[in-house]
């Protein structure tokens, strides 16, 4: 079978192991990358993985570089421990345990979104007033956005990084059921259960941000109640593909896919 037709190529051993992952999943990891820097989510740093298709204990994450210039090539497979699994890999994110860890935390996400998205840090270092749904576009942060504050985990000096899998781990902990946490003094991280809705709510939540700062300052905020919160991500999320086109098509327009 594929044996006789990869005869003549051989293919790397870590992928005959484990079975090379999906082309087309490598491809919407790159646009999801692209996506996420033309949206403003990341900018020179921020990444996004997918979980493998063929391997629930690996995941496709790119290597140390910017989103924006993410091509196939530099998407690489790494264990739920934040190791690359080939043994040649180029330099990898310090923050690669964000992924590993809420991977092997949750078994129903399988893509994380992380970024240092500016208009969704102030809500991440004031304690009295909380990120929620302002409108149905980011009704997925109904069921809250728990802040992740990482001198509980790490002590008084870190450098904020989620740089061991001891604050992956305890990240994905405060992360529990929710779709979104933030990062006190330092960013968010989001997760869906496919690579398209993960790069929707990093969108939508950065824009949830900007307008309930806007709302904040006229005055009392009517958020959408929990009933509407479900209903509304139910609808919404149900015609993200919509999105997700355009989006493509504007990443391709500035020439990055
Ligand atoms: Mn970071």
């Amino acid at each position: 079978m594929a044996n006789a037709k990869k005869a003549k190529r051989p293919a790397k051993k870590s992928k005959r192991d484990t079975g090379a992952p999906d082309p087309d999943l490598i491809r919407d990891l790159v646009t999801a990358n692209h996506i996420l820097f033309q949206q403003g989510v990341v900018d020179g740093f921020g990444h996004v993985s997918v979980r493998h298709d063929k391997d629930p204990g690996k995941f496709l994450l790119a290597r140390n570089m910017a989103p924006a210039l993410v091509t196939a090539k530099d998407i690489l497979v790494f264990d739920l421990d934040g190791a690359p699994v080939s043994p040649n890999a180029p330099p990898v994110y310090l923050e690669r345990f964000i992924h590993g860890e809420t991977y092997r935390a949750r078994s129903d996400v399988h893509a994380v979104v992380h970024s240092h998205a500016p208009a969704v840090i102030p809500f991440g270092v004031v304690s009295d007033v909380q990120l929620q749904p302002i409108f149905h576009m980011s009704a997925f942060l109904g069921d809250g956005c728990p802040i992740f504050e990482i001198r509980e985990a790490g002590g008084q000096g870190t450098d904020l990084l989620i740089r061991n899998p001891q604050l992956g781990a305890a990240m994905a902990r405060d992360l529990g059921a929710h779709s979104a946490i933030l990062l006190r003094g330092h960013g968010a991280t989001v997760v869906a259960d496919t690579l398209r809705r993960a790069v929707y709510r990093a969108v939508y939540m950065q824009v949830n941000a900007e307008l309930q700062t806007a709302a904040n300052s006229l005055g009392r905020i009517n958020f959408l109640t929990s009933d509407e919160a479900k209903a509304a991500t139910k609808s919404v999320e149900g015609q993200l593909q919509r999105a997700w086109d355009m989006w493509a098509l504007m990443s391709r327009n500035l020439g990055l896919t």
